[in-house]
């Protein structure tokens, strides 16, 4: 396995190619109107490229060309066996192009090349990999009507995806959308977010080098209100799989039902609750796991523990854990592969990040650490771990979505009111639960209202196997496990007359 080793990324950095157009019918090419956008790297605030924005014109080609491509069957009606051949040799090219694009990634949203390499890609490549490998073990079924009749329940591909996903976690959130849906054979149109868009770009080639026919995958880089819009009004496609803010989530199922009612599949954000009980037997590991469930990824995570939720007879001293192990979690050079932390998206996301802070002190919560903007000598956008105490659960800080490294404090006394604090959120994406009793441990986890509940642990990995998705208003549907399939395929009833 290839180890990471700074000299070699600036080497390869260096000789980067930037993807920049859009992938239409197998072919890279510019926006019908020539319309760009400005790529700009927030690890130093400095330009990287000028990338093809798709509009209106662009998207209605693109859908022509899924539509069409689906209609003929050339992907829609192949085998299982063959559809999994292409995927698993995409996984392969993502593999041996793993340190490019894992580049690609670092310099458009700042996170670590550790982050990116270490993480991303891997967890990518296994969920493309699990998705082709269920595909030709699936059963369809056969009812158990009456002997005058067969019945037979078949899933089919639901036709032409749209997956429009965020830019913290750039290749990886597409690949949740795009593994299901081509593995169930529908065509695919990717529109990434307009802050991270080349790692989707470039695999658009890798499909095709992979043996994928021309139509059936389709990128373009764009914004929300012009692409991603258009892309959501559109009368050709079936279903929309998004990930992103709720705003946005809720904008999108009111396009659906502008439009031709296509299916919506929604992730969208989170304020978890992290509830560690006075019983929890290992406190440094449950401080290490609470640290790193905030400060990962610079905080821009859907599932971040931002809600630190402390018995009040362990609260200061659990505080004073979490507060030096995020010491060592302060933001450096994305490059360097010891970097725990990168730069934050960008400038816009930094200043929100600040106001929240700012808002936390007028709202009257304390600073235990952090609350400033870094590393300004860069020309990029970097932001301290930050930890709030004396924080009640209706202020803003605890109630709305930071997206960055900010973490909210909170404190109970009984197992109901931690619990009724955890549930007092719109949102319901995820929730820890630190305690050594496996009753009152089974008992939070029924009443905590959120798609995934830890136990013990926060995060610590992902796995293609299991769902993901949120209660309330943190979605609709799952990424993730043989659950995500559904949102790609639809039931057909046949009925058959035996005479
Ligand atoms: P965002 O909602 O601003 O953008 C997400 C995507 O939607 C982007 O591609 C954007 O261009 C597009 N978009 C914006 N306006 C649109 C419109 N009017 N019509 C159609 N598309 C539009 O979110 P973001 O800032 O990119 O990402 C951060 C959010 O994503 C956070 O809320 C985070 O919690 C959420 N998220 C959720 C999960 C999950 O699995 N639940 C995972 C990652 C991120």
């Amino acid at each position: 396995m290839m180890k990471l080793d700074y000299k070699k990324i600036i080497e390869v950095k260096n000789n980067l190619d930037y993807p920049s157009e859009l992938f239409i019918n197998g072919k890279y090419q510019k926006s019908i109107s020539e319309v760009y956008f400005d790529n700009t790297s927030p690890i130093d605030g400095k330009k990287i490229n000028k990338v093809s924005f798709a509009q209106e014109n662009d998207v209605d080609l693109a859908v022509l060309k899924a539509r069409e491509i689906f209609n003929k069957g050339y992907w829609s009606n192949l085998p299982p066996a063959n559809r999994k051949k292409i995927l698993l040799k995409f996984a392969q090219l993502i593999e041996r192009d793993r340190l490019e694009l894992s580049l690609l990634d670092t310099i458009d949203m700042g996170k670590t090349i550790n982050d990116t390499f270490n993480s991303d890609l891997p967890t990518s490549i296994d969920n493309i990999e699990w998705y082709a490998e269920i595909i030709d073990k699936l059963f369809d079924d056969i009812s158990p009507s009456s002997k005058e009749y067969m019945g037979l329940i078949t899933k089919e591909p639901i036709g032409v995806v749209a997956a429009i996903v965020p830019w913290n976690y750039p290749l990886w959130m597409a690949i949740w959308k795009i593994a299901p849906a081509l593995i169930t054979g529908n065509s695919v149109i990717l529109k990434p977010a307009e802050q991270s868009p080349m790692s989707a770009i470039k695999i658009g080639s890798l499909l095709s080098e992979a043996g994928l026919p021309d139509g059936v995958f389709s990128v373009l880089p764009g914004d929300g209100p012009i692409t991603g819009k258009s892309l959501c009004l559109h009368n050709e496609i079936d279903c929309i799989a998004f990930t992103g803010s709720g705003e946005v989530g809720k904008l999108v199922l009111q396009y659906s039902g502008q439009s031709n009612m296509k299916r919506v599949q929604l992730e969208c954000g989170g304020k978890s609750p992290n509830i560690i009980f006075d019983d929890c037997d290992d406190l440094d590991a449950a401080a290490e796991a609470s640290a790193y469930a905030i400060f990962g990824n610079q905080g821009e995570v859907c599932s971040a523990g931002s809600r630190l939720i402390v018995h009040k007879e362990i609260e200061d001293e659990f505080i004073k854990k979490v507060s030096k192990i995020s010491q060592d979690m302060q933001p450096s050079d994305p490059y360097n592969p010891k970097s725990f932390a990168g730069a934050i998206v960008n400038n816009e996301q930094l200043e929100k990040i600040n106001k929240y802070v700012n808002i936390g002190k007028k709202e009257g919560a304390s600073i235990e650490t952090g609350g400033n903007i870094t590393m300004k000598e860069t020309g990029g956008y970097y932001f301290e771990p930050t930890i709030f105490k004396n924080v009640n659960n209706n202020m803003k800080i605890a109630q709305e979505e930071i997206f960055g490294p900010v973490l909210t404090t909170l404190n109970f006394s009984t197992f109901e009111e931690a619990i009724s604090i955890a549930n007092d959120s719109q949102y319901g994406l995820a929730a820890g639960v630190w305690t050594k009793d496996i009753n009152k441990a089974i008992r939070a986890s029924r009443e905590i209202r959120a798609g995934t509940v830890y136990i013990n642990n926060y995060e610590e990995g992902v796995d293609s196997t299991i769902p993901l998705g949120g209660y309330k208003q943190s979605g609709i549907g799952r990424d993730n496990g043989y659950q995500a399939l559904e949102n790609y395929l639809q039931v057909k009833s046949t009925w058959i007359k035996i005479t």
